[in-house]
């Protein structure tokens, strides 16, 4: 089978390339081709011999994703993607306009395997993680389609990042290299709906990242309910893994919380997210849950002020989240599931 180049760092398209007797700036030249060009087809790359072309065209493939739909809401400018992958997969990007700049959403894996219950991505189970490439094409892509530059990118996607957590290092490295994209990863957040080890593995790396937790509930009981990822690592052991994070990055953590009405979000919630959340350095996001066909889930508008504003008396940083998209059901995972259905 052939190499995946669009997946390669720099360093190790070099050493292939001296591996098969060619010399090591020719590796630069085509990353060039690849990650700044972004042309991605051996025969345009014209500072390369003809010979050095057909020799990379028979070790290497350059990979695809192909838009099969685009859907634009008419309420705001965001604009989702629907990505059919090589091998017939499907996947979603959603680009948001803000005032600080375009934002990309990007999904991680095809389906998900953490079964969190008011989650569209999980309903159909895991089908495979994404390569480093089909992260990046999502980037290249949506730039492309939207003739936009995208300013910061979010890992909130299709499927739990931390669990493709190798790919997703080396997207990172890629994406964030002064060839390429260059994008700051002060530019990017990643979600994770809690896989502790990983949490600890990836404080590490020191990126400049934000990290985001989506907490969701304030008791184990309940959290297990909602959260089956909860049974693996409890709320405790989740918040220490923060606490660690926020020491060795010196960075905020953000926590998302979906508000659900009659399910998390009475007084005592309240009461309890600022007792949890009160001690760390974070922000709070408050999602009003989205409503998806298999739960009867749903957000109460005044349940949810009120919420915010307890958290806000209790001294934490609580802010909701806007919500963009809704006439295309811009949330993640809800488009790939009616187009596979
Ligand atoms: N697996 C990662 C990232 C993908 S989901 C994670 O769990 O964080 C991105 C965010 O959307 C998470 O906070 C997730 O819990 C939330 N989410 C999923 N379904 C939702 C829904 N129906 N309503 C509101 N938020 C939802």
């Amino acid at each position: 089978m052939k190499k995946d180049i669009l997946s390669l760092e720099l360093n190790e398209l070099c050493s292939d390339l001296e591996n098969i007797g060619e010399k090591k700036f020719r590796g630069k030249q085509i990353y060039e081709w690849l990650h700044t060009k972004r042309i991605h087809n051996f025969e345009d790359m014209s500072n390369l011999s003809s010979a050095l072309r057909t020799k990379l065209s028979e070790i290497y493939c350059i990979n695809r994703i192909n838009v099969v739909r685009t859907l634009e809401s008419s309420i705001d400018n965001t604009v989702k993607y629907l990505y059919e992958l090589s091998d017939g997969n499907h996947i979603e990007s959603v680009m948001m306009e803000y005032k600080h700049g375009n934002s990309l959403c990007i999904s991680t894996q095809v389906g998900c395997k953490m079964g969190c219950n008011f989650c569209a991505s999980t309903i159909a189970g895991f089908k495979r993680h994404l390569t480093v490439s089909e992260m990046l094409l999502q980037v290249y892509e949506a730039e492309k389609n939207s003739g936009k530059h995208i300013d910061s990118i979010v890992l909130m996607g299709i499927g739990e990042p931390l669990d493709n957590f190798d790919n997703v290092i080396k997207f990172l490295k890629i994406l964030s290299f002064e060839i390429g994209k260059n994008l700051s990863l002060r530019h990017v957040s990643l979600s994770t709906c809690g896989l502790v080890d990983k949490i600890y593995e990836l404080a590490e790396y020191k990126f400049g990242l934000t990290l985001s937790i989506s907490l969701h509930a304030t008791t184990d009981e309940k959290r297990n309910e909602i959260m089956p990822v909860n049974k693996r690592h409890n709320i405790a052991e989740l918040l220490q893994a923060c606490k660690d994070y926020i020491e060795k990055t010196g960075r905020r953590i953000s926590f998302e919380y979906a508000v659900i009405h009659g399910v998390n979000d009475t007084h005592e919630d309240a009461t309890r997210l600022i007792k949890l959340l009160k001690k760390l350095n974070c922000h709070i996001n408050l999602i009003p849950v989205n409503e998806i066909k298999e739960r009867n889930y749903r957000s109460d508008k005044n349940a949810l002020l009120s919420f915010q504003s307890i958290l806000i008396k209790g001294g934490l940083n609580a802010t909701i989240r806007r919500t963009l998209g809704a006439d295309i059901d811009a949330a993640c995972g809800q488009l790939r599931r009616e187009y596979e259905l």
